[in-house]
C-alpha cells in the first residue's frame, strides 16, 4: 500500500506516554499509584456554570451557532480581554475554540506557510511544536535562562530571514515560571524590529502566585501581531467541556475562522452557555482554587526545599519543576516502579535533566507522593 502521511509520520509521539501507559498498567493491576503527571485541576466545575449548560440544553440549544461562538459569549470575551488584559478588542476580534488547543492549532494554520520557522522558548509545553509541524512549519528552540526561567537577549540570535512568529507561554506549563515585563518587552522589540507574529498562551492566567499577569498583547503595539490564546479548561475546571479562544486582529481571526468552518465547524453550542456564566458569574470559585492551589504549591516547594532538591520558581499554574541529579526518565521511571508516584520526566518538554510534579491533587495525596519519593531516592 501507498505510505500514509509523511507529514504525521515525522511528528513524534508525546514522551509523557511511555511513563502514563506504565502508570495506567500498573493502576490496572491494582496498584495504588499517586498520579503527579496530570495537567488537570481535581475541582469539579462550578455549580453555576453547570447549571448555566443544563439549562441552555432544556431550552434546546442543541443546534448550529455562528462558527466563531454564540454572540453572547463573544462579547463576554471581549470585554474580558479589553479590561483585564488591557487588550483592545471587539467581539469580532475572538474565536471560540474546542479547547485552548485548538485555538493554537488554528492559529498556526492561519499564519505558517510551508517552512516559516517558529520560536518555541523551552522547556515547552508538547504540543506546540507537533502544531507548528501540522502547519508546515518548522521550529526553532530556545531556551530560557535556567537559573531565573525569564528570557535574555541572546535570543536575537534565533532570528532568521524565515522567522514568522514566536510562541510565548506565560505562566509556563511546565516550568510554572510567569515572565517579567523585562522579558516581554524583549519579546515585543523582537516582534516589532522582526516583523514576527507572536502566540501568547495565556490558559494559565488566574493561576499567579505573589507575580502579576502581564499579557503580552498589552504591551506597545503588539496588540496587532498577538494571538492570545485563553481558554476555561484551568481557571474555571472545565477540561472536559473543551472550550478555549483566540483574540487577534480581524484578519488573522478570519483565517482562523476558515480552519474552524472546514474542520470543527464550532464550540458545542450549550457547553458555550456554561461558559457565559462562567466570565460574567461571580469569580469567587476561582480566588477559591487558586488559594487552595497556593497551599498545595507552598507545601511542595518547601518539602522539596527540604529533600535538597533545587527547584523553578512556580510563581504560576500548577507545576514544581525539580532539577534531578542524573536522566531524568530514569529517575521518573524508579518513581514510578519503586515509588508508584507518576511524574513526568522533562525530557517530554525538551527539559532533560528535569521532572514536573503537578500539584493539582489533593493534600493528603501530595503528602503521600513526596514520602514515596524520598523513598525511592534521586
Ligand atoms: N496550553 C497549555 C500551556 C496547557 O497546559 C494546556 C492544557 N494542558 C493547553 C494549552 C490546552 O488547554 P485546553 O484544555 O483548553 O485545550
Amino acid at each position: 500500500m501507498k505510505p500514509l502521511s509523511a507529514k504525521v509520520a515525522a511528528i513524534v509521539p508525546s514522551a509523557t506516554i511511555e511513563i502514563s501507559n506504565r502508570a495506567k498498567k500498573m493502576q490496572r493491576e491494582g496498584i495504588d499509584v499517586i498520579s503527579l503527571s496530570i495537567g488537570e485541576p481535581d475541582f469539579d466545575t462550578p455549580r453555576h456554570i453547570t447549571d448555566a449548560c443544563i439549562d441552555a440544553l432544556k431550552r434546546g440549544e442543541t443546534h448550529y451557532a455562528p462558527s466563531n461562538g454564540i454572540p453572547e459569549l463573544l462579547s463576554a470575551i471581549s470585554e474580558k480581554i479589553s479590561k483585564e488584559n488591557k487588550i483592545p478588542c471587539k467581539p469580532d476580534q475572538i474565536i471560540v475554540t474546542c479547547g485552548a488547543k485548538d485555538a493554537i492549532y488554528e492559529g498556526m494554520e492561519a499564519v505558517l506557510n510551508p517552512g516559516d520557522e517558529v520560536i518555541l522558548l523551552t522547556p515547552a509545553w508538547v504540543s506546540y511544536e507537533p502544531c507548528v509541524q501540522m502547519a508546515g512549519g518548522k521550529v526553532v528552540k530556545h531556551a530560557v535562562n535556567p537559573d531565573t526561567f525569564q528570557l535574555d537577549d541572546s535570543v536575537i540570535e534565533r532570528v532568521t530571514g524565515r522567522t514568522k512568529m514566536i510562541v510565548v507561554n506565560s505562566p509556563s506549563n511546565p516550568s510554572g515560571a510567569v515572565f517579567d515585563r523585562k522579558s516581554l518587552k524583549l519579546v515585543a522589540d523582537l516582534c516589532e524590529d522582526n516583523d514576527l507574529y507572536a502566540m501568547s498562551d495565556e490558559i494559565y492566567e488566574k493561576l499567579v502566585y505573589d507575580k502579576e499577569h502581564i499579557s503580552l498583547g498589552s504591551i506597545s503595539d503588539m496588540a496587532q501581531r498577538t494571538i492570545t490564546i485563553n481558554g476555561f479548561s484551568k481557571a474555571y475546571a472545565m477540561t472536559g467541556w473543551r472550550l478555549g479562544y483566540a483574540a487577534a486582529p480581524k484578519k488573522i481571526i478570519d483565517e482562523m475562522s476558515k480552519v474552524q468552518q472546514h474542520s470543527v465547524s464550532q464550540a458545542t453550542t450549550f457547553a458555550m452557555w456554561g461558559a457565559v456564566a462562567a466570565l460574567t458569574g461571580d469569580q469567587c470559585c476561582v480566588e477559591e482554587m487558586r488559594t487552595e492551589f497556593n497551599r498545595r504549591r507552598t507545601y511542595i516547594m518547601e518539602e522539596l526545599d527540604r529533600m535538597g532538591y533545587q527547584t523553578a520558581p512556580a510563581d504560576g499554574a500548577f507545576y514544581a519543576f525539580v532539577k534531578v541529579a542524573g536522566d531524568d526518565m530514569e529517575i521518573a521511571t524508579r518513581w514510578l516502579e519503586k515509588g508508584h508516584v507518576a511524574a513526568t520526566p522533562g525530557s517530554a518538554f525538551d527539559a532533560p535533566g528535569w521532572i514536573r510534579l503537578s500539584y493539582a491533587a489533593s493534600m493528603d495525596r501530595l503528602r503521600e507522593a513526596m514520602a514515596r519519593i524520598k523513598k525511592a531516592g534521586n
